[in-house]
């Protein structure tokens, strides 16, 4: 039960206690089953909206795994990607100034100069 039945209920008890002539009480117990109900009707909607919250989360995963996928179809032609944050670098070797993809650069253990190949940066770990 969540908290706003619990706080329906603890009114209907309140109510029993409470001495009230015959009119009074038939209208506040119509109130407190309007509100009942209305708590109920709650609950249900939170579950159903948590239900929908999981499967919109599923159906995301779902689309970044198929983009993944074909983002990884489309480099190998032609890409159409964003560009991602580029860093530009002098290859101590060549001099030829190098612009390599942010992510690419840091996940990789080493880079060589597209240019005169010789590694130029190696990951220390
Ligand atoms: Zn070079």
């Amino acid at each position: 039960m969540d908290r706003l039945q619990q706080r329906v209920a603890r009114l209907k008890g309140m109510l029993d206690a409470v001495e009230l002539d015959h009119r009074q009480d038939m209208v506040m117990r119509a109130i407190v089953d309007i509100l009942d109900e209305m708590a109920l009707s709650l609950a249900e909607v939170e579950t159903v909206q948590s239900e929908l919250e999981e499967y919109v989360q599923d159906l995301d995963d779902d689309l970044v795994a198929l983009e993944e996928e074909m983002s990884g179809e489309a480099s190998d032609g032609e890409t159409e990607r964003e560009p991602d944050e580029t860093i530009e670098i002098e290859c101590p070797h060549c001099k030829e100034h190098i612009r390599f993809e942010e992510n690419a650069f840091l996940e990789a253990d080493q880079v060589e100069c597209p240019n005169c190949h010789h590694v130029i940066y190696t990951d220390e770990d």
